[in-house]
């Protein structure tokens, strides 16, 4: 589903292992055409096609995220276009709520894509150290979420991979979605690809069943995302794949008693096999989960790891 899982295009043959460390080590990366140099900082992560770094505009000091992605790895027509598509997408959104895409060049050996920071990463970073998180922290989170994807969906865009890390976190403690690598616009029915993409614990039950992926889809998603934080694991998570697709398509997942009655409600209300019986955005915000329950205005960074005292 990943490209991180299609098999890896052999090393260049006719480069040099020095070389290669060469590159690997280079510390100032430098726009050809602007003639602005970037200093290479830390890696923040390893993704499918890049690894992300921290990088540092040596002309004003402002700092980035920057996706680098070998020439190597896109080699292919089909494996550019993917990375054009994604480019393309993202330059198009300005939100509050959407990582904030700044420029991209190429020289020889990479692709580069300046994005806004996220310093503390992402949900699936808080998730790993806190396990569960509260309801207050779940609506501060979910409302900017839900921002971001009305305004993706207003626009005719589907996110299609929405997942805890895909959910950025920055300085400010300021929710940004990113990733737009799985991105399209919607399509009608009869238009969409019924190939399936995205993260196989978050798949709709109509997307494994190839009816293609709308609007409710990425709701579907969204429902897992506030289960996963609330109870600590995914809802159709199982030891087996097949059996996880199994369980999504009779959404046969449990609740437990240790959630709040209007989480429980709100869950269920969304994890609807039938698209058109999912709440929609709208409808999700207007519920009692969120009217009735107290959302903070700004949670403080010690939450990333530790469970914070809120108080309405
Ligand atoms: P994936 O293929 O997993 O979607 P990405 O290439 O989008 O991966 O990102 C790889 C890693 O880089 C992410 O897991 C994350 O830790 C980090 N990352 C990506 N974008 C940002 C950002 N804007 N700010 C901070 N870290 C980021």
């Amino acid at each position: 589903f990943k490209p991180s899982q299609a098999p890896q295009p052999p090393a260049k043959p006719n480069r040099s292992k020095s070389e290669h460390v060469k590159t690997e080590l280079a510390q100032v990366v430098v726009d050809a055409k602007t003639g602005r140099s970037y200093c290479k900082g830390k890696l923040l992560g390893k993704g499918g096609f890049a690894r992300c770094y921290e990088m540092t505009d040596l002309a004003n000091n402002k700092m980035y995220a920057v996706k680098v992605i070998p020439q190597s790895r896109v080699s292919k027509p089909h494996q550019r276009e993917k990375i054009i598509n994604e480019i393309e997408l993202h330059k198009s959104l300005q939100h509050k709520h959407v990582v904030k895409f700044s420029h991209h060049f190429e020289d020889q050996d990479n692709i580069y894509i300046f994005l806004e920071l996220c310093s503390r990463k992402s949900l699936a970073h808080i998730w790993k150290a806190r396990h569960t998180l509260t309801d207050p922290e779940v609506r501060y989170y979910l409302k900017q979420i839900i921002s971001a994807l009305k305004y993706l969906h207003n626009k005719g865009i589907l996110h299609r991979d929405l997942k805890l890390g895909n959910f950025f976190v920055n300085e400010n403690m300021d929710l940004r979605l990113g990733d737009f690598g799985l991105a399209a616009k919607l399509e009608t029915v009869e238009q969409r690809k019924k190939t399936i993409c995205g993260t196989p614990n978050y798949l709709a039950p109509e997307v494994l069943n190839r009816r293609g992926h709308g609007t409710e889809s990425d709701v579907w998603s969204l429902g897992c995302v506030m289960y996963t934080l609330l109870c600590g694991n995914p809802p159709f998570e199982t030891l087996d794949l097949k059996e996880t697709y199994k369980c999504i398509k009779e959404v046969r997942y449990s609740l437990p008693r240790s959630l709040i009655p209007s989480a429980q409600k709100l869950i269920s209300a969304v994890l609807q096999k039938d698209p058109s019986d999912r709440l929609t955005l709208d409808q999700i915000l207007a519920h009692e989960y969120f009217t009735k329950g107290f959302t903070p205005e700004k949670l403080p960074p010690s939450s990333c790891v530790m469970m914070p005292e809120l108080n309405p």
